[in-house]
């Protein structure tokens, strides 16, 4: 019932059909209990409304700042020490059988870790809560006759306004340049978890939605005369959207083609968020304020893209060297005149638009290593100067500058190499060929190649005295090509130890890695072992390794309290076992070992 009705109800000559267009030219008494219902129902949607806003505030910002707040916690005294105890019982161990990496039974999914399970559950919570609780109901109701009615739809509203306050969210966890990973201390493989997750959440917002929308206009006899409006058809495209990308992104259909799941998805993705767009623009015409959560997704969006163009363009297009390396099925891939500094646990998108154009549309993640890293001590170093002859006997200026600059060069080189860092920008991938894009790599060169990056799977640095590099020592265990991922840490610290499995037809890799000089620092030392297996030498036992190094560790402590990092790098099986062994250890030396740990795995 609307003012109109409410002054025309005290009009003598009142003419019902026309109400709408009466001018108010004369003096009436609104009826105090129309006044009252009216003002109380508007009151009551008011509130509603606000209500709504607040939880999709509350929403986005916990989901977003939850892991900020813990990192956070890291900067205060004794916490660090309390989370480093707590972690191989409340963070690091999975949910679901020793299984993290390693796909669920019937490849349904990965399970969470504890940690990240944890979050997941409060946040399902906090959404259920935030959809169910405070919808109070004000009867009698100006608009809807019966509390059933009113309360569907309070409901269908938040859920909508919930859905869409997690659009920000979902589109932030899954972007490259997430600000969240340069702030916290969680990795790029949680918050990949998250985007599945949460998006998971906003399928079911839209459902719910959608189908309380119907049930409350069937209850009213408007289902069929809405459903033929625009407004609607754009929100039933967007519930199916979001419905499609959830299915479509099950770990199934993501590992058939990378290239076409990315494509579809980003297709979808643009379509829910039209659909979204045209929904709210349709029915509401920007008066109410829902279009601003999609002006903070499409932001989200948009920034993540911009920087993504930004990093390609600062490189350029590149070429590559490429080099297969026997029959272990690995590639080597030398990308000179990249200048980047990197550090550890970094990686890179990488293309080949002449190897495959319609696969441009994808780029695949490899762990990047300084051409630096790669010098071998018996390197020749080739002289950038010459000096130019000039055809007479006498010595230009210019000449006798660069004659100065030669014996200085010939003086430099008797300095043994591995003492002197020498100038070799670019970057060195190994990359494990595939039945993808990988399938076509082999050994050529002057490949185009367009690298973005670098980006890092671990902000180390965001809490200096509580992460990785602050341990007294690092364990790094690599499983075959794994080797690309821990490679960047063996300069990172000063006490590292490496292990190394590699089956026998992965020898290739194993000798041109060793030959690159890669692990010269820790080879000089004693602290690489690496294990052939397949060659009737055992499998190493990770668990008994791990533990093995923390006794050494805690043998070699002068203090009380030893930090020790563990980061492990190669296929699914291999990473799960030096969890599980971190788990293991981690509560049995709890008093006194700190264990720190950190998973480089291909996984996603
Ligand atoms: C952070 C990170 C660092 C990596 N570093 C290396 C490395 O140094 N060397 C190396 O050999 N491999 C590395 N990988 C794995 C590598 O990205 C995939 O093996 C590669 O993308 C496979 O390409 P493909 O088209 O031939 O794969 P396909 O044959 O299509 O698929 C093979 C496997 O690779 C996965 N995959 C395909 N595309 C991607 C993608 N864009 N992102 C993640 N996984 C994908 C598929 O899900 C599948 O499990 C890394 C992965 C990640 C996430």
């Amino acid at each position: 019932m609307d003012i109109f009705a409410v002054v025309a109800a005290d009009r003598d000559n009142a003419e019902p059909d026309h109400q709408r267009d009466w001018t108010l030219d004369f003096t009436g008494v609104v009826p105090r209990d129309l006044w009252l219902i009216n003002k109380r129902s508007l009151e009551g949607f008011e509130q509603q409304e606000a209500l709504h806003s607040y939880y999709g505030l509350t929403i986005l910002l916990v989901g977003a700042l939850t892991p900020f707040a813990f990192t956070l916690l890291l900067f205060f005294p004794l916490l660090p020490t309390l989370f480093a105890r707590l972690r191989p019982y409340v963070v690091y161990p999975s949910t679901f059988g020793g299984r993290h990496v390693q796909p669920l039974p019937h490849g349904i999914g990965n399970a969470p870790t504890m940690g990240q399970g944890m979050y997941i559950v409060f946040f399902v919570i906090l959404n259920v809560i935030c959809s169910a609780v405070g919808h109070n109901s004000v009867q009698p109701n100006a608009f809807y006759k019966n509390t059933r009615e009113e309360i569907m739809l309070y409901v269908a509203n938040c859920t909508g306004v919930i859905a869409f306050a997690l659009l920000p969210l979902v589109i932030l966890f899954a972007g490259r340049n997430n600000f969240l990973l340069w702030i916290t201390n969680w990795s790029h493989a949680t918050y990949l978890l998250f985007h599945r997750h949460v998006a998971r959440i906003f399928m079911v917002h839209c459902i719910v939605h959608s189908i309380v929308e119907i049930e409350l206009y069937r209850s009213q006899g408007l289902a069929v005369e809405q459903m033929r409006l625009s407004y609607w058809v754009w929100g039933v495209v967007g519930t199916v959207m979001a419905c499609a990308l959830v299915v479509f992104s099950a770990r199934l259909f993501r590992r058939l083609t990378y290239e076409v799941f990315l494509v579809l998805h980003i297709l979808m993705a643009i379509l829910l968020l039209v659909g979204c767009w045209y929904h709210v623009e349709l029915l509401f015409k920007r008066r109410w304020g829902y279009e601003f959560w999609l002006y903070a997704a499409f932001a989200v969006w948009i920034f993540d893209r911009a920087a993504r163009l930004l990093r390609l363009a600062q490189t350029g297009p590149l070429r590559a060297e490429m080099q297969e390396l026997g029959s272990s099925g690995v590639v080597r891939i030398d990308i000179p005149g990249v200048r980047w500094s990197l550090h550890p646990g970094h990686h890179a998108y990488i293309s080949w638009p002449g190897l495959s154009w319609w696969r441009t549309f994808g780029s695949h993640p490899f762990s990047v290593i300084p051409l630096s890293h790669c010098q071998h001590p018996d390197d020749e170093v080739e002289s950038a100067i010459t000096a130019p002859s000039t055809g007479s006997g006498r010595t230009s200026p210019t000449l006798a500058v660069i004659t100065d600059l030669e014996k200085a060069v010939s003086k430099i080189r008797s300095i043994p190499l591995h003492t002197r860092p020498l100038i070799r920008p670019g970057v060195r991938l190994y990359v494990k060929k595939h039945k993808g894009i990988t399938s076509r790599l082999g050994s050529a060169r002057n490949i185009l190649t367009l690298l973005e990056g670098p980006y890092r799977n671990h902000s180390v640095g965001v809490a200096p005295n509580a992460g990785v590099l602050a341990c007294d020592r690092l364990i790094l265990l690599a499983g075959g090509i794994g080797i690309t991922g821990v490679a960047s840490w063996i300069r990172a610290h000063t006490n590292v130890k490496l292990y190394w499995s590699v089956r026998e037809c992965g020898r290739a890799l194993l000798e041109d890695v060793q030959q690159s000089g890669l692990l010269e620092p820790l080879s000089r030392l004693g602290r690489l072992e690496v294990n052939v297996t397949g060659s009737g030498q055992r499998r190493r036992d990770l668990t008994d390794t791990i533990e093995h190094d923390v006794v050494d560790a805690l043998h070699d402590s002068l203090v009380k309290g030893v930090k020790v990092g563990v980061i492990s790098c190669g296929s699914p099986e291999f990473c799960d076992s030096v969890r599980s062994g971190v788990v293991d250890i981690g509560r049995r030396v709890g008093g006194l070992v700190e264990l720190h740990y950190i998973e480089e795995a291909f996984g996603w």
